[in-house]
């Protein structure tokens, strides 16, 4: 079969491989659908310490179930997928606690073993998830930073009626945005430099979409979230956040990044800063809530898997801010 072989840091691209076998407890998904993201990036550059070489990377992925290992009672052969990449030990005390995003083993599928930018991948079933009627491919592989997303909401502690600022107009901050919409708050502002992607913002949902030079007005949020990891955004953000409220570190900033902040003003205005790291336990509920948002609208148009070197090069350059590979896809 072909998949996309990152062999070592650098060296990567369309390889035949072995198709894999679904060992006990797995099934094999014939994938549909698999977006990059920030961190396949950071796996092809050899930046996602995890990561062992070579590998076959791909971690936003949905398909069709085609095979079933030994003691697999579901999902059902054919059965439409997405797969929650997460991949924890559920042994050790972060796992107990049901932190299992901090697993001290932690793994995820396209991260740390065989991923989904290949024509098939063997995946445990209890990962997989089996997809509501009617949801396209393209967004079905949109799920997982979904769950990603749901986790921030349940992390940043919103109260219906709170004014929000996402920083950052890209899939996550996008994503981001509808869900805090979703779950109460008043009012959503996205900051973004690029026009293309403030009006993609107004698109699905967003109630104004504002550019950085504009200034948004400082400690004037509730809740202000970072969508960007970029620290010079992220000093700035921490001004726009309002008296007894809530800043949210969503976005994947450099391991080496430093920002300053004043502990008085942490301090005075009874600040809270809070991180979120991938999936915990959201999967489901991303699945369930899919349908109900607008996701077409982030996906650029598919290509096939050879695309991939030029869209790891151009990645975040598209006005459509999700760039997915569909194996059967022709470029
Ligand atoms: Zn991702
Ligand atoms: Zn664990």
């Amino acid at each position: 079969m072909r998949a996309i072989v990152v062999e070592q840091p650098g060296t990567y691209g369309v390889r035949e491989v072995e198709p894999p076998r679904p060992g006990t407890g797995e099934v094999t998904v014939e994938v549909r659908a698999c977006g990059l993201c920030g961190t396949d990036v950071h796996i092809a550059h050899g930046e996602f310490p995890p990561s062992p070489y070579p590998l076959i990377p791909g971690h936003e992925f949905a398909g069709v179930v085609v095979e079933l290992g030994a003691g697999v009672a579901a999902p059902e052969l054919g059965a439409r997928v997405a797969v929650d990449p997460t991949l924890a030990c559920g042994r050790c005390g972060a796992c107990r606690d049901r932190r299992g995003n901090l697993c001290e083993h932690w793994g995820a599928i396209g991260d740390t073993v065989a991923g989904g930018l290949a024509e098939r991948v063997a995946v445990p079933a209890a990962n997989c998830h089996v997809l509501p009627e009617g949801i396209g491919w393209g967004e079905a592989a949109l799920i997982e930073p979904l769950a990603c997303a749901l986790w921030g909401a349940h992390r940043a502690h919103l109260r219906p009626g709170d004014t929000v600022a996402v920083l950052g107009g890209g899939t996550m901050g996008l994503l981001l945005a509808q869900v805090l919409r979703r779950q109460g708050a008043s009012r959503v502002t996205v900051v973004e430099p690029r026009s293309d992607r403030r009006a993609l913002a107004m698109e699905i949902g967003a109630d104004a979409a504002v550019a950085p030079e504009d200034e948004p007005p400082i400690a004037s949020f509730d809740l202000v979230a970072d969508a960007t990891g970029r620290p010079d955004v992220i000093e700035r953000g921490l001004g726009l956040v309002r008296r007894g409220g809530t800043f949210l570190q969503f976005g994947v900033a450099p391991q080496g990044a430093r920002v300053p902040i004043s502990p008085y003003a942490v301090y005075f205005n009874d600040l809270t800063i809070v991180g979120s790291m991938a999936i915990n336990g959201t999967f489901s509920a991303a699945v369930r809530l899919a349908p109900t948002l607008s996701l077409a609208q982030l996906l650029a148009p598919a290509k096939g898997l050879e695309a991939y070197a030029q869209a790891i090069a151009g990645f975040g350059g598209g006005a459509k801010p999700k760039q997915q590979l569909w194996p059967g896809a022709t470029d």
